[in-house]
């Protein structure tokens, strides 16, 4: 796949698909700017070989109405801040006014574009709405990532408009070469800490992980589905009750292919599901009926620890418990530390899905494991082995 790197970009108009969604205050202020700070060396090393970044993205779900709430004008003050450049705005992502903007835009100068989910199209991969945005640039750049999963106008249906210059931004080409590290190019002994709510969210990415692995590490809440599938007490701990087959089948694929499974030996349980919930740790298969599992217990963790300390790439998706109450994070927490110190002593760490991604940001973690994922469910469905429209439309 081309990156930004192998095109000319000299006085070129370069139309850089971005994903700002970001979350906006009442006041329409930007209060987390994590997806405008990735986007950042991308839009500089566009500048420094002399190209024009006319950036587009969706934000929110307006529907295909033009509403204020959803207006990308909003970012446009945080973008000049993290950038230090000039952005100018337009109120429409389509049109002469945008095209025509595009055409003046200064040496050190970014357009934005306004919202491509004011029209339906945008998400109804419509062809023609796809050929009018293709007038906004020169070159066709898609670096919104979080988004590849979907078959929207800007980020599959555009690239045919640039048969010869479309080419990865540089957290699309980050997040899939450090993917692509877990998935291809392992080093072993290759572990994968699946935890997170619910086993039927999570069936996809291990059927597709457990040919790769060498250890499968269960926790959260899904583990419970597990273990009363082997026949344990699990009290009033979260299960699926549907999924107990298919729980049994995993288990039965991941023997049947050499892989270690850990499932929690011992249980960190509450009368409640709260964080004030009366404490007690148990046997993870003798849990009182009117109990239920919150965490992992310090047996599980004694047992993981070594198995994470001593692997060579490492992937984590879904919390070990519910690490949003204090009292039962540790697991989580501990968790993290021990891949912390295998990515010290030279692991391949990657960290994605959802709520692994918020666990690792709340303990301050980002800087001790290799790889953050920004993904989010496009990072889930390429760990499920499924083909991105996004990214297909880009080789
Ligand atoms: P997921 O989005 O599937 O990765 O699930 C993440 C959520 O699972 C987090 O909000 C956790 O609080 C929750 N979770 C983790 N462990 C448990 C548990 N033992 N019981 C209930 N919820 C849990």
């Amino acid at each position: 796949m081309k990156t930004i790197n192998d095109l000319k970009l000299e006085g070129k108009r370069v139309l850089v698909r971005v994903d700002f969604n970001v979350p906006l205050n009442k006041s329409l202020e930007v209060t987390d700017d994590t997806r405008i700070r990735a986007t950042i060396p991308t839009i500089k090393a566009i500048m420094e070989k002399g190209g024009h970044p006319v950036l587009m993205s969706h934000l929110g779900r307006p529907d295909g109405i033009r509403n204020p709430e959803f207006s990308l004008k909003s970012v446009v003050a945080k973008l000049e801040e993290l950038s230090g450049k000039k952005v100018k705005f337009v109120e429409d992502c389509i049109g002469e006014e945008a095209v025509s903007a595009s055409k003046q835009l200064g040496n050190d100068e970014i357009l934005m574009l306004e919202n491509l989910r004011f029209y339906n199209e945008e998400t109804d991969g419509d062809e023609e709405f796809a050929r009018r945005l293709s007038e906004n640039g020169d070159v066709y750049i898609n670096d919104a990532f979080g988004t590849a999963h979907r078959a929207h106008a800007s980020t599959a249906i555009i690239a045919r408009f640039f048969p010869k210059s479309t080419a990865a931004g540089l957290v699309m080409a980050a997040e899939i070469e450090n993917v692509g590290k877990v998935l291809e190019q392992q080093a072993h002994p290759v572990t994968a800490l699946v935890g997170g709510a619910k086993v039927s969210s999570k069936i996809d990415i291990l059927q597709n992980l457990i040919p790769k692995l060498d250890n499968l590490i269960i926790g959260g809440g899904m583990a419970y589905t597990f273990i009363k599938a082997k026949g344990g007490s699990i009290g009033k701990s979260l299960v699926e009750d549907s999924y107990l087959e298919t729980a049994r089948e995993i288990l039965k694929s991941a023997e049947k292919q050499g892989v270690n499974v850990y499932l929690p030996k011992d249980s960190v349980n509450s009368d409640e599901f709260a964080n004030d919930g009366k404490r007690s740790i148990s046997d993870a298969g003798a849990i009182d009926d009117n109990l239920m599992g919150l965490d992992v217990g310090p047996e599980t963790l004694e047992e993981i620890k070594p198995v994470i300390e001593g692997s060579k790439t490492i992937l984590w998706n879904g919390p070990m418990g519910v690490f949003e109450f204090e009292n039962f994070s540790n697991g989580t927490k501990k968790a993290a530390d021990y891949i912390a110190e295998a990515t010290k002593n030279g692991a391949f760490s990657l960290v994605g899905g959802g709520d692994s991604v918020a666990a690792v940001k709340k303990f301050n973690m980002q800087d001790d494991v290799s790889y953050v994922s920004t993904g989010g469910g496009a990072m889930l469905e390429y760990l499920e082995g499924k083909e991105l429209p996004g990214i297909k439309a880009l080789n």
